[in-house]
């Protein structure tokens, strides 16, 4: 595996280098972000862009992703006004909203995917974590995924398959146990300076499913600011939070609700900012299941089924050894891996004689 990091460039730092090759990749990357600045030549006063920056909203693709009720909300946007900025965004991203299989074709090379630290489950997953895409790992207590956003954390910096040049990690903790210290020995593993990849990972802690949803404000802001140098967003763990701000009975309506809104927020994110989202998951018991009653599905119903793009199911077999197996992907095949949990991260299972 290569092991050479990349200084990810930070314009507050005069310090941070980059090759020119790289450099000619991230300035192709930032073209992907057509700012709304754009408008203004289309006759849309300044003060128009401010609202929508203050509501979030920073590029063209952020526009054609919001539907008119959401604009509406915004303060001065009538029904006149939302036309005029829906028409030129029309023009500026020369979009009649279909385009060719050929050209989604072309637009999914920019797709990139991130190693898990374990061939086996990179595999598994079909290469990796993929951006534009959001990944959910769920399974019982002490089988791997808080490692696993660990590890993910450092291999997000390294260079890649398919010229991935690396880039920055936010990670959003909602359960407190993410250990800056961890990333260390997995940084030695890859034979990366560990100070460069503990400055690279952004974090914030989230204390209420509110705050983890206001928390996406945060991370538009950035990736716009730092366009096409965060390449990961993990959320460690997804549902935690909505489990307890929303337990009462006849509260599950409303959680699915609030839930939703963010999974959605999250998919278009992953495809603005083309980022992987990785995000892991609590389990319970299958009650529906009357013939395998100790079968245990990912919790978050059909919201979170249908806004993850792929779902795995990490599990411990008698021996204590990891499983992974494909819950449910558009494209992946059922199957399972073992894999390993060492000090340098996820890892592959050594054969032993
Ligand atoms: P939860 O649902 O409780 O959040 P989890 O799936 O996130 O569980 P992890 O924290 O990812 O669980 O995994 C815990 C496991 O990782 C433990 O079995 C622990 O022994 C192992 N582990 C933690 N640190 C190391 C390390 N430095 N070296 C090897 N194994 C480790
Ligand atoms: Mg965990």
């Amino acid at each position: 595996m290569d092991t050479e990091i990349i200084q990810v460039v930070d314009p507050e730092k005069e310090s941070s280098v980059n090759s020119e090759e790289n450099l000619g990749d991230l300035e192709e990357e930032e073209a992907c972000f057509q700012d709304i600045v754009l408008l203004l030549e289309h006759g849309i006063a300044h003060d128009d862009l401010k609202r929508l920056k203050a509501a979030g909203i920073n590029t063209i693709k952020g526009v054609q992703m919001t539907i008119r009720k959401k604009l509406s909300e915004i303060k001065g946007f009538d029904d006149a006004k939302i036309d005029r900025i829906k028409n030129a965004c029309k023009k500026i991203s020369l979009a009649n909203g279909f385009t060719t299989a050929l050209d989604v074709v072309d637009q999914r090379k920019q797709i990139f995917k991130l190693t898990t630290g374990s061939q086996q489950l990179d595999k598994l997953l079909g290469g990796g974590i993929e951006s534009m895409a959001i990944t959910e790992v769920f399974g019982e207590f002490g089988t791997g995924k808080t490692q696993l956003s660990h590890t993910l954390c450092v291999t997000a910096q390294m260079p890649g398959h398919n010229g991935y040049i690396g880039g920055r990690v936010i990670f959003i903790d909602t359960e407190h146990t993410f250990r800056p210290d961890r990333l260390r020995p997995i940084a030695d593993r890859f034979n990366l300076d560990q100070t460069t990849v503990l400055d690279n990972v952004l974090y914030a802690r989230a204390y209420n499913s509110e705050h983890q949803y206001e928390l996406l404000d945060n991370v538009v802001e950035k990736l716009h600011e730092e366009a096409g140098l965060f390449k990961l967003l993990i959320v460690d763990s997804v549902m935690a939070l909505f489990r307890v701000d929303y337990c009462g009975r006849g509260e599950i309506a409303v959680r699915q609700q609030k839930l939703g809104q963010m999974m959605s927020r999250l998919q278009k994110i992953s495809e603005e900012y083309n980022i992987a989202v990785f995000m892991t998951n609590q389990i319970t018991s299958d009650l529906n299941n009357l013939e395998q009653p100790d079968v245990q599905k990912p919790v978050g119903g059909n919201i979170l089924a249908h806004a993850s793009t792929t779902r795995i199911c990490f599990h411990k077999n008698v021996k204590g050894n990891r499983i992974a197996k494909v819950y449910d992907s558009p494209e992946l095949e059922e199957c399972e891996v073992a894999f390993a949990i060492t000090s340098g991260g996820i890892d592959d299972v050594k054969d032993v004689d």
